[in-house]
């Protein structure tokens, strides 16, 4: 069995990114600049958000930190999407989620500027990236894309299963793993909570995308011999016995699946350091686009 180590990849993308940063600084030009947008004060979100902007520093970007109250409005957020929207040192911004139940997510990601989209949420970039086209692929499937590529993961003619269909993760990573490219060219099925005898599916993959958020819910009985996994699930379970109250679970029951499998990621340390690493690869991508 070999371990997708994530946390490893993402600190060699993130040392490729630094030596870019230092060069554009060596030139006298602007560094580039990520600001994020963060509304109320959900404990998951304050996490992956203050891991955001630590990997900005630590590569050389600036960063900008928006925290809005969690009773903002949405026309108010509106209005500070449109300040980030006009701001000429801003490359790229990501707004957070989940939005608190009174705003409407979808308007607001509409509402960002498809060019400083790094999170690629936007229509114009998930078409784009669709058609195969320059786009901001969204950062968790790009993540994954590049574990791929990066371990040489045969995947021409394989068979890919995705469980989830989420716009930022499942489909779009469906959508990549069928095109014609490296750590491409796979058949893939799109499963979801209607899909009948999944096992049957999960025993025929060669290769096999978890994106549910169910805890251990991929089982060593579920998959055949030498199957690459990929996990993305992240859910806080209660640990009481751990001095943070919880602790984190990955879509698969890594201890078991792992004796069986030929290539998995690991939670943490999997697709969760990538996704970040693919932000940062993204926001610097919209500061080449900026100035060609
Ligand atoms: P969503 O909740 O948006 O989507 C979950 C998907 O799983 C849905 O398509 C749902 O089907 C499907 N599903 C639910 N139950 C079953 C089931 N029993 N069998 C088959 N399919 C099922 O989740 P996200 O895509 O946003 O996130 C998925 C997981 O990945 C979460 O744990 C999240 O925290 C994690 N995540 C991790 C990231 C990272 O950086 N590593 C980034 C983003 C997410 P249906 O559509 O029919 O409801």
């Amino acid at each position: 069995m070999i371990l997708l180590d994530g946390k490893k990849t993402s600190i060699e993308i993130k040392e490729e990114i630094k030596k870019t940063v230092s060069a554009i600084k060596l030139k006298g030009e602007r560094v580039p600049h990520l600001a994020a947008v963060l509304v109320g004060n959900d404990g998951a979100s304050l996490t992956y958000v203050g891991n955001k902007v630590r990997s900005c520093e630590y590569v050389g970007f600036k960063s900008t930190l928006i925290k809005l109250e969690n009773n903002i409005s949405e026309i108010d957020l509106l209005k500070q999407i449109q300040i980030l929207n006009s701001d000429n040192t801003l490359d790229g911004y990501i707004v957070q989620l989940p939005l608190p139940k009174h705003i409407d997510e979808q308007k607001v990601l509409l509402a960002i500027d498809s060019k400083k989209d790094v999170d690629g949420f936007h229509p114009e970039n998930f078409g784009r990236m669709s058609l195969e086209l320059d786009a901001f692929v969204p950062a968790t499937p790009y993540g994954i894309i590049k574990l791929l590529e990066r371990y040489k993961i045969p995947t021409d003619g394989k068979h890919c299963l995705v469980v989830g269909r989420s716009n930022i993760v499942g489909r779009p990573i469906s959508i990549l793993m069928s095109q014609k490219r490296i750590s491409g060219n796979a058949t893939v099925t799109l499963a979801h909570s209607r899909t009948k005898n999944l096992k049957k599916l999960t025993k025929q993959a060669d290769i096999i995308i978890m994106a549910l958020g169910i805890p251990e819910f991929l089982t060593s009985d579920m998959v055949k011999d030498d199957v690459c996994v990929i996990d993305v699930g992240i859910t806080r379970v209660v640990d009481k016995n751990n001095p943070k109250g919880y602790v984190i679970k990955g879509d698969v029951d890594f201890k078991e699946v792992s004796k069986k499998a030929g290539y998995i990621t690991p939670v943490p340390g999997g697709i969760g350091p990538m996704t970040i690493a693919m932000l940062l690869q993204n926001t610097l991508q919209a500061r080449q686009w900026n100035l060609s």
